[in-house]
């Protein structure tokens, strides 16, 4: 695809701060957009339609996904999840960057589906860490918290193949990595050929 945006895709294990950390570089960077998924999972206190996710019926979900509406879509922890293809295209083509919170399954299908982007996986700094967030979150049953845990599990062991990791252990540290990855990413020439293109055609170059 021919644009200047950049993918940026974050996936962690629930409860690792993704959001926490999402939030923070959207506040810090206005280049970002936040790429809005669709799930069938019921909204938690304070989520509001269109803005965390769509929230869709099982049945509008399965509809969308067989006219080929997602550029990627898992079922996580029971609930489907998905990344409509039409918006993030809209979002890149307008030259804005976009953010993606998505579990790993949903990563690799975007790599392969989109062949671009930048990926990063977050680790929790231990195991007794995540169950503490997850639990300290105040929003999930104990039942939910335990498939999420066995969910990390399995997301841990599918990481390797990311750019980057990061250890969310010192929120401001683990912040400053994202935002530096987010910079890095930002200098590949691929994303900046219409800059050079003005020198190239004020000055006849080749
Ligand atoms: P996720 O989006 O990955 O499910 P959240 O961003 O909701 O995770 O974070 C889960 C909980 O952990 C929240 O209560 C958040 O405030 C807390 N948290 C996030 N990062 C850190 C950190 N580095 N140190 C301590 N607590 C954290
Ligand atoms: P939560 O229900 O806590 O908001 O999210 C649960 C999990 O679903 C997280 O790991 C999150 O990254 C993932 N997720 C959110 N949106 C999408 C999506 O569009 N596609 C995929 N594959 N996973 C998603």
């Amino acid at each position: 695809m021919n644009n200047a945006g950049i993918m940026l895709i974050i996936s962690a294990p629930s409860g690792t701060g993704k959001s926490t950390l999402i939030r923070r570089l959207s506040q810090e960077f206005d280049s970002f957009s936040f790429s809005i998924s669709c799930t069938t999972r019921a909204p938690r206190p304070g989520e509001q339609d269109g803005r965390e996710y769509h929230f869709l019926t099982e049945q509008d979900f399965l509809a969308k996904r067989d006219q080929g509406y997602f550029a990627e879509w898992a079922l996580v922890h029971d609930n489907f999840y998905g990344t409509p293809k039409q918006a993030t295209e809209d979002v890149l083509q307008a030259g804005r960057d976009i953010i993606f919170d998505i579990d790993v399954q949903g990563a690799r299908q975007l790599k392969k589906n989109m062949g671009q982007g930048c990926y990063v996986f977050i680790f929790p700094p231990s195991p007794g860490i995540l169950e503490k967030r997850l639990a300290g979150r105040g929003t999930d049953s104990r039942e939910t918290i335990q498939r999420r845990l066995k969910n990390a599990k399995e997301e841990i062991a599918n990481s390797s193949w990311f750019d980057h990791w990061i250890i969310n252990d010192n929120l401001a540290i683990a912040h400053d990595q994202l935002r530096a990855i987010y910079l890095a990413e930002k200098t590949r020439p691929k994303y900046l050929h219409t800059w050079r293109e003005k020198f190239q055609t004020e000055w006849r170059l080749s």
